[in-house]
């Protein structure tokens, strides 16, 4: 079989991307590589295509145990051998798979790296090895976010299968986890490294600053409703918030379920099972909540505080779409974050770095040019397109002449002998009688209330872009008082005057009819508009319940047994026969056998 056919037969594609065809080749030839690919760039593909067509058995070496799981069902599902050894299964279940694996039947063995090292001089020694992949293999390095001391070991390999070809896969871009595996692992001198972009044209990008409170719930629970029934992360800071917020959302009719590292094992694995299989659709997390989800239908992704760097918020956004299909992201932050978040940095053992990794995420937040753009110059891609696909895209800032609100702002700062923070400055610009207020005494001046014609969120926006301007800055080690700098004294004393942005305050959109179907399905380069794609919107709540029946009975998520794509394409198509059904993408044999008649079925039957 050549890997094209294999390509056919056992994921229903008709061609490769354009990285995969190369490193598929370059693996059949003997090489080692190094594979730098984004979430849902087609990583798998990469080593199970050479695991099919090549003799013997594929090593494929995984951190997690609910990775593997993941990637064993869905490899089973699609009709392929594959199998994992690990320490969570019986005695009696490990001794039989390694039996299957000595007779040469399985074609994909996935172990810890843990399991791999007990292993290597025993049962390793008596199966045929085709090639070892070893995944998520940014975990070899220290300074990484996923480090995992047993990876460091696994430059072994080198010397107990010198012949066999090493892969090393990972969707970490930065190049100090790139040198670590190279030299970690040991990877020959002619290792063939292949970076693809890191680009994820799939998912819009939003960020909206300054609000709080009930305000910020409401940004939630509109961005939700936007989201009907579509599967959605949201990422907290704190614990206690996801717990808050979990509630919240349950009280607003949103089934909504909490996660962090605080919880017992099995209530997150509950919740994280729930979640996978459909039947939770939001989770409110932590980043605790993270490299095992490898849910493709993931639609949406909201930071509800500021990350800390622009590697985890990309990481995080990125479990959204992984399917190829429009996702949204949406990033809220304020004040308190950047306070917070600077007191852990100033706080933790690489204070320089953690602070320089802030900084770039602020800058990334408070951006006014297309926000793509930065997250790939980030990487190292430049670039400087403009990818209409962002928030700053789609509404390019509008500026006005903010002079006299600056001035009022500043001034009121000063009148306090910069002793305020920016809450207290909103306090008195709005003339309102806080706990602070009253006890410096802050209503006697000459500064109380002369900005009450303008909303608090609103002064809290401004002040976060006179702060990102640098007219005052924030002094953190005193109680995060405002200080102004020259600049700042230069507009105070109208030397100077300012411009500031026009605040965009849209209130959550009504969840429109048939809106995403006319989203998704061009990309599919299908045209489906009007009453015709709401009908198939239709046909795919229908084809949906019947897989969620389907994955039910087997015990699996059901993106397992076919993507959100696929159910989209035959929803859009529509077969009418099981060849037909066979010819969309991502059916391959197995499943057009398997599920053929059941899903052709039910579309006749929503025809009638
Ligand atoms: P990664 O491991 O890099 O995050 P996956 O291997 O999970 O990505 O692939 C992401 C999605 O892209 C999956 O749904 C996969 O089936 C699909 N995919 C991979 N290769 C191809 C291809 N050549 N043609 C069409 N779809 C593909
Ligand atoms: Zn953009």
């Amino acid at each position: 079989m050549t890997p094209r056919e294999a390509l056919k037969k056992y994921f229903g594609y008709d061609s490769f991307r354009p990285a995969q065809e190369e490193i598929v080749r370059t693996v059949l030839s003997g090489n080692d590589c190094l594979v730098l690919m984004p979430t849902g760039g087609g990583k798998s593909i990469c080593y199970q295509i050479p695991a099919l067509v090549a003799e013997g058995t594929a090593v494929v070496v995984s951190p997690l145990i609910s990775l593997m799981k993941d990637q064993v069902e869905g490899l089973r599902a699609a009709g392929i051998a594959a199998c994992a050894l690990n320490s969570v299964q019986t005695f009696e279940e490990n001794a039989r798979l390694r039996a299957e694996c000595r007779a040469g039947r399985v074609k994909l063995l996935y172990m810890s790296p843990e399991t791999l090292l007990a292993e290597l001089s025993g049962f390793l020694q008596d199966i045929g090895i085709s090639l070892i992949a070893v995944d998520e293999a940014h975990c070899v390095s220290q300074w990484g976010h996923d480090f995992r001391p047993e990876y460091t070991r696994l430059g072994v390999l080198r010397d107990v299968f010198p012949g066999v070809p090493v892969m090393a896969l990972t969707a970490t871009a930065d190049k100090v986890t790139r040198r670590d595996i190279l030299s970690q692992l040991r990877l020959s001198d002619d290792v063939k490294v292949f970076i693809s972009s890191f680009d994820r044209p799939n998912l819009s990008l939003d960020v909206r600053r300054g609000l709080s409170g009930k305000d910020k719930l409401r940004a939630v629970t509109g961005f939700i409703a936007d989201h009907a029934g579509q599967s959605g992360i949201v990422y907290c800071l704190a614990r206690k918030t996801t717990e808050k917020l979990a509630a919240e959302l349950r009280l607003a009719g949103i089934d909504a379920v909490p996660y962090h590292a605080g919880l017992s094992p099995e209530e997150r694995d509950a919740a994280q099972t729930d979640f996978i299989r459909d039947r939770v659709q939001v989770v409110v997390a932590t980043i605790a909540f993270g490299m095992g989800i490898d849910k493709s239908n993931v639609r949406w992704v909201i930071h509800y505080n500021l990350p800390k760097s622009i590697e985890s918020f990309y990481q995080e956004i990125g479990r959204a779409g992984r399917d190829g299909l429009p996702a949204d992201t949406l990033l809220l932050y304020n004040y308190s974050d950047i306070v917070q978040l600077t007191s852990f940095a100033r706080e933790s053992g690489q204070r320089e770095i953690n602070m320089e990794r802030l900084d770039r995420m602020r800058e990334y937040a408070e951006s006014d040019v297309c926000r793509r753009r930065i997250l790939l110059n980030y990487f190292g891609e430049k670039s400087d397109a403009v990818c209409g696909n962002c928030d700053v895209c789609h509404h390019p800032p509008q500026r006005f002449d903010g002079t006299v609100l600056a001035r009022k702002a500043l001034s009121a700062i000063c009148r306090t002998g910069q002793q305020v923070t920016m809450r207290g400055t909103v306090d008195i610009l709005r003339g309102v009688y806080s706990p602070a207020v009253i006890e410096h005494g802050y209503s006697q001046l000459k500064t109380f209330g002369v900005g009450r014609d303008v909303p608090g969120r609103d002064w809290q926006d401004y002040l976060l872009q006179m702060l990102q301007m640098g007219l005052f800055e924030i002094a953190y080690d005193e109680q995060n008082h405002l200080k102004m700098t020259s600049l700042g004294e230069d507009v105070v004393y109208g030397r100077r005057p300012l411009e500031l942005a026009v605040i965009r305050r849209e209130e959550p959109k009504p969840a429109k009819k048939g809106k995403k179907e006319q989203k998704a399905v061009p990309q599919l380069g299908l045209q489906v508009s009007g009453g015709a794609a709401v009908a198939s919107d239709a046909l795919f709540q229908r084809l949906r319940e019947l897989r969620r029946r389907l994955a039910d009975e087997q015990g699996f998520p059901p993106y397992i047994i076919m993507s959100d794509k696929v159910l989209r394409l035959l929803s859009a198509v529509r077969p009418r026969t099981v060849e037909e059904f066979g010819n969309i993408s991502g059916i391959g044999e197995f499943k057009q056998r398997k599920y053929g008649r059941l899903f052709v079925d039910e579309i006749r039957d929503f025809l009638k």
